[in-house]
C-alpha cells in the first residue's frame, strides 16, 4: 500500500510526519540567516522566526511536507542505511534479526524480481475473494482478514482497508487485562468524507479515483474493471456513511460499549457473527469493545444487503492496492500516480532503496531499533534526556500545585498520576523478538503479509491477558515521541534527541525551547481533553470536581475558538476542535517547559547568545522547532485528517504565555496580540 504516511492520522504523537531520506542539511541554531528579523514578531512570529528559510527551501520533490522532523530523520536515515548495508553483506546466521533484516530489504529491493513473479502472490487471496458465494463465505472471508492494524489512542491509526480492525487496548473497566476493540473500516480513501464531499471538487476526485480503480483491475488482468470500479466507488459510499467521524472517534467513551460476542447478533444484525469470530480466530473471546457501536452496526447491514458481487469488486481492488509496493512496477506507479500525486501533491517518487528501507524498517522495527541504538545512541544521551523529563515532570507537579482554580481533591489526582507515569526514554527496556516471523529473501508480498499476520496473532494472544505498560507504542528510530494515555505511559524514541530538538553543543535554554516543549508536549496529553479522562491506573474514570472540569472545559473551548481563527486557505479554517487535544499539549508543555527551564537556572538570567536574551532564545527555538513547509494537496488533505493543527499554527502557542510579549517587545497594536484575559491558561 503507497498511501503516503504523511496523511496518516495521528493523535498522541507530537506530529504526523514523513519517515524519509535524503542528504543531511544542517542549520545551526537561531541563524540570523534562517529568520526574517524585518517582521515584528508581533505581527508573525513564526515568520519572524523562519522567514529565511521558508523563502530558501524548496520542498523535494518526492516529499508533500518538509521541516524539522524531516532534518532530525535525515541524520536517521544514512544510519538505518549502514546497517542494513551491513547485515546484507554478513551472512549472518538464518533465524537471526539482521538475516531477517537483510532478506526484508534485499526481496523488496529486487523490483525485476517482483516483476518477474507478476501477480502470482495474489493468486491465492483473489480466489478466495472469487469463491465468495454466499454470506456464510462473506463472513469467513471479513473475519479472516481481520488485522491488528487501528489504534485509537497511541499511535492514532484510525484507518483500516479492511471491512474491520482488531485494536489491543487496556481494559478501561478492568485495568489489569487487555481488551480487545472492534473498529470500523473498509475504505481505501482517507476519510468518511471524501467519500460524501459533494462539492464539484469533491465530485470530480471521487471520478478520478473511479478511474484509478479501473486502472488498477485492468493491470491486474482483472475482467469487467469498468462495472467493479462504479460497484467500489458505490460500496465504499455507503461505507462511509456508516462512519463515525474523527472527532468523536477520539472520545475515549467509546471504549465503554463492551458487548458479549452475542450481542453482536442483537445489536448489529446482518453479518454471520459466529462465522466471523471463527475464521478470525476468537471464536472463545467473550467480550469486545465495539468503539463505534452505530458504524459495526451499519457494516454488518450492509453485508447482509449489498449484492455478493459488489463485495467481491471491493476485495479484489483492495487486495491489489493495499500490496501495490511489492507487486509489478505498473501496479506500483499507478497506486503512486493517485495516492502520492493526485492526493498529496507529490510528483516524483522516492527511490526504491529509500521505500526499501522504510519498508524494512517499519517490518522488523524494534529489531532495526535494536541495531540502532547500539551503533549510534550512547547511554549519557540517554540520562542527558532522562535528567530533561524528570525536570519538567516537576515543573509540571508545581505548576498544578499552584493553579488557583483547582480543587484540592483533583490537585491530589493529578499528582498522583503525575508520580505514577512511566516514561522511557531512548528504548524499551525488553526487546520484542521476531522469532516466529518467516522472511524469505524472494517473497516480498509474502513477507509482508506474514508481518501484518505476526502482529494480528500476536494482539489476538493478549486479549484478555495482563497488560504490560513497558511496552513501545513506537520504534526507536522514529523521528516523534507518543504518550499511551491508558498506560499512564510515554516513549521518547532514540531517533528524536537530536537537532533540531536536542542539541548537546547548543545552550540548554535552546534545548529545553524545542525538545522540553516536546517532552512537556507528551506529558501534558495525561491530562489534555482525552488523557484527564483516565486516572493513574488507566480506569476510565471522571477524577474531576464538576466545577474543575467547567473551568477546564471553558478554557480549552477558548483554545478551539483560537484555532478556528487560522486559515491556511481562504475557503478552509484549521478545526479547534479536531486538533484540539494537541492544541491544549502544545500550550501545556510549553508553559511547563518554560518554568523547567527558568527554575535550571535557580533565579539567574541565562547568557545572551549573539543577542538574544535567555526568554528570546527559549521562544525562538521553539518556534524553529515547527519549521515545515507542506504542498497545498497535502495540506488540505491534513486539515480534515489530522489531529495536528499545522506547524506554522502550532508555533503561535507562544501568544498564550506572558514572558513572550516581555521578550519580544508584543504591544496591544501587533495583529498577534491577545488581551491578557483572552489568553488561554490551563496548567
Ligand atoms: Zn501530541
Amino acid at each position: 500500500m503507497t498511501r503516503p504516511i504523511t496523511s496518516a492520522v495521528t493523535l498522541y504523537l507530537i506530529a504526523a510526519v514523513a519517515a524519509s531520506g535524503a542528504t543531511a542539511q544542517t542549520v545551526p541554531a537561531l541563524d540570523r540567516a534562517q529568520m526574517d528579523t524585518t517582521v515584528r514578531p508581533g505581527n508573525d512570529f513564526y515568520r519572524f522566526v523562519n522567514g529565511g528559510w521558508l523563502a530558501r527551501t524548496e520542498i523535494p520533490a518526492d516529499r508533500s511536507s518538509y521541516g524539522s522532523f524531516n532534518m532530525a530523520d535525515e541524520q536517521v536515515q544514512p544510519r538505518l542505511r549502514a546497517l542494513v548495508k551491513d547485515a546484507v553483506a554478513g551472512e549472518a546466521k538464518a533465524g537471526s534479526d539482521q538475516r531477517k533484516i537483510a532478506d526484508y530489504y534485499t526481496a523488496y529491493l529486487d523490483q525485476d524480481a517482483i516483476d518477474a513473479r507478476g501477480l502470482t502472490p495474489l493468486g491465492p487471496d483473489l480466489a478466495t475473494i472469487g469463491k465468495i458465494r454466499d454470506r456464510r463465505a462473506l463472513a469467513r472471508y471479513i473475519g479472516g482478514s481481520l488485522r491488528a492494524d487501528v489504534d485509537v489512542l497511541n499511535n492514532g491509526d484510525l484507518d483500516t482497508d479492511h471491512l474491520f480492525g482488531l485494536y489491543l487496548e487496556r481494559d478501561f473497566a478492568v485495568p489489569t487485562q487487555y481488551a480487545a476493540v472492534l473498529m470500523q473500516g473498509g475504505l481505501m480513501l482517507p476519510d468518511k468524507s471524501y467519500y460524501l464531499d459533494t462539492s464539484a471538487a469533491g465530485t470530480a476526485l471521487l471520478g478520478k479515483y473511479r478511474d484509478h480503480i479501473r486502472t488498477m483491475l485492468t493491470l491486474a488482468h482483472v475482467a469487467g474493471a469498468n462495472g467493479m470500479a462504479d460497484a467500489v466507488v458505490a460500496l465504499e459510499t455507503k461505507i462511509a456513511a456508516t462512519h463515525m467521524d474523527r472527532t468523536e472517534t477520539w472520545e475515549p467513551k467509546n471504549g465503554t460499549h463492551r458487548w458479549a460476542r452475542g450481542d453482536f447478533v442483537r445489536l448489529a444484525p446482518g453479518l454471520d457473527w459466529p462465522g466471523f469470530f471463527a475464521a478470525a480466530g476468537m471464536a472463545k473471546v467473550d467480550t469486545l469493545i465495539a468503539w463505534q457501536p452505530d458504524a459495526i452496526a451499519g457494516l454488518s447491514a450492509l453485508a447482509a444487503r449489498e449484492p455478493l458481487a459488489a463485495w467481491r469488486a471491493l476485495f479484489t481492488y483492495h487486495a491489489i492496492e493495499r500490496r501495490a509496493d511489492v507487486l509489478p512496477r505498473t501496479i506500483e506507479a499507478e497506486s503512486f500516480a493517485f495516492f502520492g500525486t493526485t492526493l498529496g501533491g507529490v510528483s516524483v517518487q522516492r527511490p526504491r532503496s529509500d521505500r526499501a528501507i522504510a519498508a524494512t524498517s517499519a517490518g522488523l522495527g524494534f529489531a532495526m531499533g535494536r541495531l540502532y541504538v547500539e551503533r549510534y545512541f550512547p547511554q549519557s544521551e540517554k540520562l542527558r534526556a532522562e535528567k530533561m523529563v524528570a525536570d519538567i515532570i516537576a515543573a509540571f507537579d508545581r505548576r498544578i500545585q499552584t493553579i488557583d482554580w483547582m480543587a484540592p481533591a483533583t490537585k491530589a489526582e493529578a499528582r498522583h498520576k503525575l508520580q505514577t507515569l512511566r516514561v522511557s526514554v531512548g528504548y524499551p527496556d525488553v526487546w520484542p523478538t521476531y522469532a516466529d516471523l518467516r522472511v524469505e529473501r524472494s517473497d516480498a508480498y509474502g513477507n509482508a503479509e506474514r508481518v501484518e499476520a505476526r502482529a494480528f496473532r500476536s494482539a489476538r494472544a493478549r486479549i484478555g491477558r495482563p497488560v504490560n505498560r513497558a511496552e513501545w507504542a513506537m520504534v526507536p528510530q522514529q523521528v516523534n515521541a507518543v504518550n499511551l494515555p491508558a498506560m499512564n505511559a510515554m516513549n521518547f524514541p532514540a531517533a528524536i534527541l537530536q537537532p533540531p530538538f536536542f542539541d548537546g553543543t547548543r545552550p540548554d535554554v535552546m534545548n529545553y525551547g524545542a525538545m522540553g516543549a516536546v517532552i512537556g508536549h507528551e506529558i501534558s496529553h495525561s491530562f489534555d481533553n482525552l488523557g484527564a479522562t483516565f486516572d493513574a491506573d488507566g480506569r476510565l474514570r471522571n477524577w474531576w470536581t464538576p466545577q474543575d472540569l467547567a473551568q477546564f472545559n471553558a478554557q480549552a473551548d477558548r483554545l478551539a475558538a483560537q484555532f478556528d481563527t487560522y486559515r491556511p486557505f481562504p475557503d478552509v479554517a484549521v478545526n479547534g476542535r479536531l486538533t484540539l487535544a494537541e492544541d491544549l499539549a502544545d500550550l501545556a508543555g510549553l508553559s511547563a517547559a518554560y518554568d523547567a527551564y527558568r527554575s535550571s537556572l535557580g533565579g539567574a538570567e541565562a547568557p545572551t547568545v549573539d543577542g538574544w536574551t535567555g526568554d528570546q532564545q527559549f521562544f525562538l527555538s521553539f518556534a524553529e522547532a515547527w519549521r515545515s513547509k507542506i504542498r497545498d494537496a497535502s495540506l488540505r488533505g491534513r486539515l480534515r485528517t489530522d489531529g495536528h493543527a499545522p506547524p506554522r499554527y502550532r508555533a503561535l502557542t507562544v501568544r498564550n504565555l506572558d514572558p513572550w510579549y516581555a521578550a519580544f517587545g508584543v504591544q496591544s497594536q501587533d495583529s498577534l496580540y491577545l488581551p491578557p484575559d483572552l489568553r488561554v491558561r490551563i496548567w
